[in-house]
């Protein structure tokens, strides 16, 4: 029997980040995993963090990109000083590309008083050489940052652990013990764990809790596949073109992303996707084409059925809180959901109605904003 103030199940970045924002807090939190860490979608992401305005933010999905963006550059001096690891945190810039201006999407920066700037042909070609001149049109966002996923996870575990969070590893927790308006345990292939209250973080495996708690939203795995190539183009801006992208790192390495593929829990890498994937990167870079493949990994990316994470406390159980289908965005809003989580147990106020994340029917009709 192992018992805690928290236990939080589910050792991805939503789990890790949750863990540190509440041990920050002095309170005693343990975090479980079915696997050895690193190795699941946020170990595989690309570590893309968008830029941010939290004031202006239109709705709570952008709330916690924007208060995300805010957050990291604290987050990862505080984790270097912490532990020595340094994330890899980089404002670089991001383009992305377009066959057209879109009038809506720029007025929606303007409103969340996010820096940035149209670029067409002559001053796409003469700043971005690298670019293929079959792109004309381009909005760059100076303030796009970008940090190195695996490091992350490396820190904010290192920090934990000195926080005093226990984690524990290789434990598949098998399912939640209830007594009446409760959660008194988990259970799992090595014991019960009991404690007062449950965070629930297993990204795309998190049907298995939310069908016990009769939660009608589906959290289902969509694949994503990547590429690292080395190269010795100096590329400095993240280049984003529809869903695929190009993040070059500060090492010569160069990383290209990435597939959506609907294939259930099946995390194989396939030649299709590794051609698919060199293929794009030389369509937008045409030199890219001399630069050698390293590697190759997928993750499986936590979609959730009506298009939003999950966040918040469960309807039916007094102590139990979900945080997962976080999708393509888990990265960028983890400071943000950790943060929400945190507020939501010390009952602190949030910014907005926490019901808007806790949307267990496919219909929302509550306001977005707390008054
Ligand atoms: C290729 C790719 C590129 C991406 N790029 C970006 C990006 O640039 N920016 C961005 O913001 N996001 C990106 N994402 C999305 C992002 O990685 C995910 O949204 C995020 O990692 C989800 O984090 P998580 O902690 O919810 O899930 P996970 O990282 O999957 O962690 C869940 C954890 O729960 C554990 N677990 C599950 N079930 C159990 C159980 N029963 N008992 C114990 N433990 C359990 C698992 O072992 C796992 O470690 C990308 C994803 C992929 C795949």
């Amino acid at each position: 029997m192992y018992s805690q103030d928290i236990i939080i199940v589910g050792a991805g970045v939503i789990g890790l980040s949750t863990a540190y924002t509440l041990a920050k807090s002095k309170i005693r939190v343990s975090l479980v995993d079915q696997y050895l860490p690193f190795r699941k979608a946020s170990w595989a992401g690309a570590g893309i963090i968008p830029p941010g305005n939290p004031c202006h933010a239109k709705n709570p999905v952008d709330w916690l990109r924007a208060k995300s963006a805010q957050l990291f550059p604290e987050l990862s001096s505080e984790l270097l000083q912490l532990t020595g690891i340094n994330n890899g945190y980089t404002v670089c810039g991001g383009l992305e590309l377009t066959q057209e201006f879109d009038e809506m999407s720029e007025q929606g920066f303007q409103q969340e008083n996010i820096n940035f700037k149209r670029v067409d042909a002559p001053e796409l070609h003469s700043s971005f050489p690298h670019i293929s001149k079959k792109f004309e049109k381009a909005i760059h966002f100076q303030d796009m940052a970008q940090i190195r996923n695996p490091r992350h996870l490396k820190a904010l575990t290192k920090a934990c652990i000195s926080l005093g969070v226990k984690i524990y590893n290789d434990c598949k927790i098998t399912g939640l013990l209830r007594k009446g308006e409760k959660i008194i345990g988990l259970d799992s292939e090595s014991g019960v764990f009991t404690a007062d209250q449950f965070i629930i973080t297993t990204g795309c495996w998190s049907g298995i809790f939310l069908k016990q708690e009769q939660i009608d939203v589906n959290i289902f795995p969509i694949k994503g596949q990547m590429l690292l190539l080395q190269s010795s183009l100096k590329l400095k801006e993240i280049i984003l073109n529809g869903k695929m992208y190009i993040v070059p790192r500060r090492d010569d390495l160069v990383l290209v992303g990435s597939t959506e593929e609907d294939v259930g829990f099946n995390p194989s890498t396939s030649s299709d996707a590794r051609d698919l994937l060199f293929k794009t990167a030389c369509d937008i870079i045409p030199d890219i084409e001399k630069a050698k493949i390293i590697d190759q990994w997928s993750g499986l990316r936590p979609a959730s059925s009506n298009g939003r994470p999950l966040i918040g406390k469960s309807p039916f159980s007094e102590n139990l809180y979900f945080a997962t289908g976080h999708f393509r965005q888990g990265l960028q809003t983890s400071p943000a959901t950790a943060m929400v989580i945190k507020s939501l147990l010390l009952g602190e106020k949030t910014e907005f109605n926490p019901g808007y994340f806790m949307h267990t029917t496919h219909q929302d009709t509550k306001s977005l904003f707390q008054s």
